[in-house]
């Protein structure tokens, strides 16, 4: 089992790490999305594979596309089930910056075909997360988390929360309407446009913008 790592130094052990698919409107489109408002994409990353700051990415043998997915990440603090977005704050233990790593090839083919995920986004080392910054550091109910990547020094992804179809409360109450949530457990919020490859030997540096930053190095399986 691995632990979550909080900036005071406390530590939870990770749990089930969700995801939710095409939350920003640009993103969807680079996508090419055929979403209907109201419908939502949720998908599951085994908590196996977390990765903590100064971890790497390992681009799997079995893609020749691994994109890098940046993304605000929550982390749950109680048992949540049928929690209304008006006291989702409340449940939540802290934020942090994640990469949903994401095997771009291989999820294609999995929506061509109607299959599962599981592969695309739930394979080894697909869950970089920075040190998770206590809930107490923040505004009640903020919204405007701004976040980036930059990737061997150049930007590639800017991000604000005001810009998600879903807000994370709202994002807790509808998966808590299906799963019972529990301490430690993820949600990897959604990712804004701009996404693209990775490549043996980059250098990955995600912040959330006033709070944390989250380094990451990405190598080739073959190369380990
Ligand atoms: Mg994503």
């Amino acid at each position: 089992m691995k632990n979550l790592i909080f900036t005071d130094g406390t530590t939870m052990p990770v749990g089930t790490m969700y995801g939710i698919g095409q939350n920003y409107d640009k993103h969807a489109r680079e996508m090419g999305s055929t979403l209907q408002r109201g419908e939502k994409i949720i998908f599951i990353k085994p908590s196996s594979s977390y990765v903590p700051d100064g971890g790497k990415i390992i681009l799997p043998s079995i893609s020749n596309e691994v994109h890098y997915e940046v993304e605000l990440v929550v982390v749950i603090g109680k048992d949540c089930r049928n929690v209304s977005k008006e006291n989702a704050w409340d449940y939540i233990a802290g934020f942090a910056v994640g990469i949903d790593a994401t095997l771009r090839d291989l999820q294609k083919y999995a929506k061509e075909k109607g299959l599962p995920w599981a592969i695309a986004k739930g394979f080894r080392n697909s869950a970089p997360i920075s040190k998770i910054i206590p809930i107490s550091n923040f505004e009640k109910n903020k919204k405007d988390f701004e976040f980036e990547l930059k990737i061997n020094g150049q930007t590639r992804q800017v991000g604000n929360t005001l810009d998600m179809i879903y807000s994370v409360e709202e994002l807790i109450e509808f998966l808590s309407t299906i799963f019972d949530l529990e301490p430690g457990d993820i949600i990897f919020t959604g990712t804004p446009e701009g996404v693209g490859k990775l490549n043996d030997g980059d250098k990955l540096e995600a912040e959330l913008k006033g709070f944390v930053k989250l380094s990451i190095d990405v190598v080739a399986e073959k190369n380990q």
